[in-house]
């Protein structure tokens, strides 16, 4: 296929695919799936070889949220059956990170359910950070408070934050139709304060909300103009006592094509496999690592993930290694402008032979078209929109998985952090 050469070619060189040829990869047939991730395959080895880098989640917050994000399970109204508790104290966050570094991953993402942090909330993750850095050397802490105010990113870089997650979700056009509470550029602009501080920014995507392909793109250009250095994809998981509890829109096929897409927009990004892969992708888990060089270890916010040990022999089996701990999992261009601070970190994707084609990130203070916003929408975040879905099949690419409830499929989290059940890692 031209089309999947062309990209592969503008993977390598770090060039922006244009609209039509990113489409065209959420288009392609079933009987070209397996080219599409062969060819999305070669981009991702390119820029991080077989290494699959482990994430853990640690829950700080759960539920009891005032904003009304329809997709999330913690949201304002949200009748699902989660876990409610207010902030883990400094040891218990440390020893739920713990247990996740010591399956393996090695980074630690930090959630709190809320609009987002006060000072004093910042204080407090503030000592949890300093606890979990102390018992795991060398463990990268990422934060995700939700919308921040002005100094807090700084105040969480100056305390030890490496990153900062707030996703856009969806595209800007779409936005409104998911959340009434905040707007898309209130998401956008914490992302740039986080890079603004010099942490290293990560913000993705939800699929499956009913949202067309041209949305998808949308948000996924938006997000290679904003410039994240991580990139977490999340399958909506449709929670029981969310609106869309019993809308099902994506099938394993459909999951693939939207990672091969994002990595063929994002091609030096670290892709990241978040909430509802299971659920979606199924037995087809393997074939995804082939696109994503990073993946969620055991449970997720309020969902349960399979078993941390099964993530681990899968990632074995399909002839992956699990990254290492003092391994550098950007490419180096982009590790170099990370460190260099603020200027150089967006400059990154225009340096040297990659900026050739309009679309790619600017340098210092470059993220300001567009206008694309995330709220907390936390990685792996727990999914179910307001808006009045399309029919199921109505969208573009999308092929109807089935009709009804299958609440049995999401198991709530029901162990690790706030539980006395020790953790899945
Ligand atoms: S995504 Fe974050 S801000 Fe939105 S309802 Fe859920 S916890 Fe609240």
């Amino acid at each position: 296929m031209d089309l999947l050469k062309t990209l592969v070619d503008k993977g390598l060189r770090r060039e922006m695919p244009t609209r039509d040829e990113a489409l065209a990869v959420l288009a392609t047939s079933d009987d070209e799936l397996m080219d599409v991730v062969a060819a999305a395959g070669r981009v991702r080895r390119e820029w991080f070889g077989r290494r699959v880098k482990l994430n853990y989640l640690v829950n700080l917050k759960s539920g009891l949220c005032p904003e009304d994000c329809s997709y999330c399970s913690q949201r304002l109204g949200s009748k699902a059956e989660i876990l409610k508790y207010t902030w883990l104290g400094a040891d218990e966050a440390s020893k739920a990170a713990a247990a996740g570094v010591a399956g393996g991953a090695k980074r630690v993402c930090l959630v709190a359910s809320g609009r987002g942090p006060t000072d004093r909330d910042v204080d407090r993750v503030s000592k949890t950070i300093a606890a979990i850095k102390e018992q795991n050397q060398g463990v990268e802490v990422c934060a995700c408070l939700g919308l921040l105010s002005d100094g807090q990113a700084e105040r969480l870089r100056a305390a030890g934050a490496d990153a900062y997650n707030h996703n856009l979700n969806t595209s800007e056009a779409t936005y409104g139709a998911i959340t009434s509470t905040h707007t898309y550029a209130d998401r956008v602009e914490t992302v740039q304060q986080a890079q603004a501080a010099g942490m290293s920014a990560c913000s993705g995507l939800i699929a499956g909300m009913g949202e067309s392909d041209a949305d998808l793109v949308d948000v996924v250009f938006s997000l290679r103009e904003l410039d994240p250095d991580s990139v977490p994809v999340n399958f909506l998981i449709p929670f029981e006592g969310t609106p869309l509890a019993k809308e099902w829109h994506l099938t394993p096929q459909r999951c693939l094509r939207i990672l091969a897409m994002v990595r063929f927009v994002c091609p030096d990004v670290e892709v990241r496999l978040a909430g509802g892969r299971e659920l979606h992708l199924r037995t087809l888990q393997p074939l995804a690592l082939h696109l994503v060089n990073s993946i969620f270890l055991g449970d997720y916010l309020t969902s349960e993930g399979q078993a941390g040990k099964d993530d681990l022999a899968m990632i074995a089996d399909a002839g992956f290694e699990v990254e290492e701990a003092g391994t550098t999992t950007l490419p180096r261009h982009r590790a170099d402008a990370l460190a260099a601070g603020p200027c150089g970190s967006h400059a990154s994707q225009a340096d040297g032979a990659a900026a050739t084609e309009a679309g790619t990130a600017g340098g210092c203070g470059g993220h300001d078209g567009g206008g694309h916003g995330g709220g907390c929408g936390p990685c792996g975040a727990d999914v179910a929109p307001a808006r009045e879905p399309e029919p199921v099949g109505a969208t573009a690419g999308g092929t109807k998985a089935g009709e009804g409830s299958h609440a049995d499929l999401v198991s709530v989290r029901r162990r690790g952090a706030g539980t006395d059940l020790p953790p899945n890692a």
